[in-house]
């Protein structure tokens, strides 16, 4: 019967839970139910757990990253001249921040205009504004309303805020439950329990960006990575920890370690869902110690990371957008045909039009933006 390496009790039908090595809110996908017991698990939720995924909140929404239940949160963004707000939807879909309603009166007449987000969104606010003028006619005022798309026209800033105790506590878990799963003995990580249960401070896990590269000939793309390394020559057990790719960190789960040869690297490619395999460097005490040494984080490194790994989502949302302007191309002009129909020069005229009515903006705005 599997034990809970947290508080060494068997784990039962009743106390069983699913827990996420990496967690599920960041789009973790291995789990295990043979870990830790209902018990020790609810302790972490809304204490750590939920800080790193807050951290992570604006990879989780650009990527629209799947859960096993609900949908990432929306984040929302702010023009840095003009301090106007944006919501971004899961998936970098932005969206108004809030309904914007324009009142002009003289003694005789009111004009009213007003954008809302949606239809539901617009009838609530002519229903506020029909107790004051009830003249509005309702329907007639939402028949005749323009649904109206486009994109952001000015940049805007994207706030991020990594690390703090609390979220490295969450990384620490991680590691402990990889080193578990993969046929760990619990002696060599019981001392860092306290440490996961908020009950002591223990330095031993940090970012990790150095000049050491840890990682080799991975295709470029966006990775979530565990590497586990015990050697007894070396005295160590040390997980080396990457989130998004971008993202690294260091756990020097034991610097006195005497147990068997551990290497185990799980890596899972976030974007296209599958596991994958590649070189690595083994780590050493040395390096986590050094990388444990520094404590401010180092800015232009974290920055650098971060930017790559905008770059790839970036380019991933541009095929996406495309292909979506193309699908709406073929439907807005082949699609009102009969599917058996033969295509005429019309049609294909009709069709590179639409094409082009749709991808025009696109491409303007593409082009205003790098030219900025
Ligand atoms: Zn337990």
């Amino acid at each position: 019967m599997p034990k809970c390496y947290m508080c060494d009790i068997d784990i039962t039908k009743v106390n069983e839970t699913e827990e996420h090595i990496i967690l599920n809110a960041l789009g973790g996908r291995l789990k295990s139910k043979e870990l830790i017991c209902h018990e020790c698990n609810i302790g972490f939720g809304t204490l750590f757990d939920d800080e790193l995924a807050r951290q992570m909140e604006v990879f989780t929404n650009l990527l629209n990253i799947k859960r096993d239940r609900g949908t990432p949160n929306s984040i929302v963004i702010e023009n840095s001249k003009t301090g106007e707000k944006v919501i971004i939807r899961p998936g970098g879909k932005p969206e108004m921040f809030k309904p914007e309603i324009n009142i002009t009166s003289n003694n005789s007449k009111a004009t009213i205009s007003f954008a809302a987000r949606n239809m539901k969104e617009a009838r609530k606010i002519l229903a506020g504004q029909k107790r004051k003028y009830p003249q509005i006619e309702i329907e007639e005022a939402l028949n005749t309303s323009r649904k109206s798309s486009g994109y952001l026209k000015s940049s805007y800033e994207i706030r991020m805020k990594i690390g703090g105790t609390n979220s490295l506590r969450s990384v620490c878990k991680t590691a402990m439950h990889y080193y578990i799963l993969t046929g760990g003995d619990r002696q060599y990580i019981e001392h860092l329990i306290p440490f996961v249960k908020q009950q002591k401070e223990v330095n031993c896990v940090g970012f990790y960006y150095t000049e050491n590269e840890i990682i080799f000939n991975r295709p470029r793309g966006i990775y979530h990575t565990i590497l586990l390394i015990g050697d007894s020559c070396d005295n160590s057990l040390i997980a080396y920890i990457e989130l998004f790719s971008g993202i690294k960190y260091i756990v020097l789960l034991n610097e006195n370690y005497k147990g068997v040869g551990v290497e185990k690297l799980y890596c899972f490619d976030v974007i296209n869902q599958k596991q994958i395999t590649y070189d690595y460097r083994r780590i050493t005490k040395k390096d986590a110690e050094a990388a444990l040494k520094i404590g401010d984080l180092p800015v232009f490194a974290v920055q650098k990371s971060i930017n790559d790994l905008l770059e790839i989502i970036f380019k991933k949302q541009t095929s996406e957008h495309i292909s979506e302007l193309t699908n709406r191309a073929v439907l807005n002009s082949l699609g009102k045909y009969p599917e058996d129909t033969e295509i005429t020069q019309d049609m294909v005229d009709e069709l590179i039009n639409e094409c082009t009515k749709q991808i025009t903006p696109f491409l303007i705005h593409r082009l205003n933006g790098s030219s900025k």
